[in-house]
């Protein structure tokens, strides 16, 4: 099978001046299943699905799955799923296939305007991961890529000097934080680095999803045993996504048991999971402290200025995309999710304008993610809505709530109740309620007049969009 992928049936080859990633079309398909398929099926099987390549001749799509209980599995729920996926992006793909090998199926990223130099790629000589059902790293997962800001320079050190393979001041290394915010990167990271810094030891890096699914194999199989060697025999193990066999009671126990005598043994030990110890089920406060003694270090959502630097970073990996200065910033300003939001934001742009053969401006990205932006909106509270519009007009938060009907601190309450309808999805009888239990026609009355007035009145309105913009940041 030929590794290219081509889009030139679909887009003529005019359109196709530049050269673009597969892996992009690819990460906006995936961005697309992960909302239609929900986040937990998605980043327990979809999510570990890497692209093989795309066959001209025969329309086949080749993904990979780490193992072929995964590749079974996701064939049998998820085929025609996929299919469709590929087809609204590529009309061209007539058949889908997905491979359980890990043997040499790494993910290939091949430019679309490589066409006529199609010598296959040479996929650079990979550290080989473990002869078992490790799953293997994701390339793009370096430090080198890895962009560093307050909200993660801690988990970000932390891993390097465990990388680095010097004595550890703290063993194991617990990661938290929330969903996309880098962990999974960050212990690709480590894996590959700690590898290429030490040839010829063993890293063992998997889901803790997975982790349950071989234990509760090897317990079947009444092979414990050797399953417990193998963990014993990595030199660094990594378990991400703890929390999704916390308080499933005989998974745990086994596990955290396992854990301890990992450490024990001295082999370096690295857990992710999307809170605290202390906020994971269940776990018994024996575990809870050994946990403690290595080094629990969190990840927080990033801030503007990261989330800036980020997407500046990945274009510059997509030299195929032109993306003006004022869409690099309105992303970073408005997806502040997560990254991975941002960077599938990102990509359903490049993609899609490379798509539909049209630059990429305010409104089209606009219009693109109309979706994401809309579930980014900043979630303004009545309180905060107050507080403002007090300050805005100098009179005290308590006559939010007072029965006083002089103007001056009438129309502020009355603009507070406007504002309050348009920017949460408060009811009309709740909203009256935190203006010290007024009744909803009251509310009604306050919309209606500052509808008027807006229309009529400059003033009033240049300090409604004032406050607005406040308010949604
Ligand atoms: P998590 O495991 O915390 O849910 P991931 O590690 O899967 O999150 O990160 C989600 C996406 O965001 C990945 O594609 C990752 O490369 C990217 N990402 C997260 N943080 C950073 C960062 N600091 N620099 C560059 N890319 C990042
Ligand atoms: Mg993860």
């Amino acid at each position: 099978m030929t590794q290219v992928f081509g889009m030139e049936q679909r887009l003529g080859s005019e359109a196709m001046g530049e050269s673009f990633s597969a892996e992009t079309v690819w990460a906006a398909i995936r961005t697309g299943l992960r909302k239609t398929v929900g986040a937990r099926t998605f980043d327990g099987w979809l999510k570990p699905l890497a692209l093989i390549g795309f066959d001209h001749g025969s329309g086949e799509v080749r993904l990979s799955a780490p193992s072929s209980f995964m590749a079974n599995w996701v064939e049998t729920h998820f085929h025609d799923h996929l299919l469709q996926a590929w087809r609204a992006m590529v009309p061209g793909v007539r058949q889908l296939v997905v491979d359980g090998a890990t043997d040499g199926a790494r993910p290939l990223v091949q430019e679309f305007g490589d066409l006529e130099a199609a010598t296959p790629p040479q996929a650079p000589p990979a550290p080989r991961v473990t002869a078992g059902e490790s799953t293997p790293f994701e390339p793009r997962y370096t430090f080198d890529s890895f962009v560093v800001g307050k909200a993660n320079e801690v988990a970000y050190n932390a891993a390097r000097t465990l990388a680095e393979g010097g004595p550890l001041g703290f063993n194991p290394l617990f990661l938290h934080g929330g969903t996309g915010l880098g962990k999974t990167h960050l212990m690709h990271a480590i894996g590959q680095d700690y590898l290429a810094r030490h040839p010829g030891t063993r890293v063992v890096y998997m889901s803790a999803e997975k982790f349950m699914f071989e234990f509760v194999a090897a317990m079947r199989a009444k092979d414990t045993f050797s399953f417990k060697q193998w963990l014993r025999s990595a030199d660094v193990l990594m378990i991400d996504d703890v929390q999704f066999i916390a308080g499933k009671e005989s998974t745990q126990e086994e596990f955290f048991h396992t854990m301890n005598e990992l450490i024990s043994a001295g082999r370096r030990l690295v857990i992710s999971a999307d809170r605290s110890p202390q906020d994971l089920d269940g776990i018994e406060s024996r575990i809870l402290s050994r946990l403690s003694w290595g080094l629990v270090a969190d990840v927080n959502p990033a801030d503007f200025e990261l989330r800036l630097n980020i997407i500046t970073k990945k274009l510059e990996t997509m030299p195929q995309a032109s993306v003006p200065q004022d869409v690099v910033n309105f992303l970073a300003r408005r997806i502040s999710s997560n990254i991975r939001e941002l960077e599938g934001a990102l990509n359903r742009v490049v993609a899609y304008a490379m798509l539909s053969g049209k630059p990429i401006d305010m409104d089209f990205t606009q219009a693109t993610l109309a979706d994401v932006l809309r579930a980014n909106q900043r979630r303004v509270t009545i309180d905060e809505i107050q507080r403002r519009v007090c300050e805005h007009y100098r009179i005290r938060q308590a006559e939010m709530s007072s029965a006083r009907r002089a103007r001056e601190v009438a129309r502020p309450r009355q603009v507070a109740m406007y504002l309050a309808k348009q920017l949460t999805p408060r009811s009309l009888p709740e909203i009256g309620r935190r203006f010290g239990g007024r009744d909803h026609t009251t509310v009604i009355h306050a919309v209606r007049q500052i509808e008027k007035l807006r229309a009529t009145d400059a003033e009033l309105d240049a300090d409604v969009r004032l406050l607005m913009r406040q308010l949604e940041g």
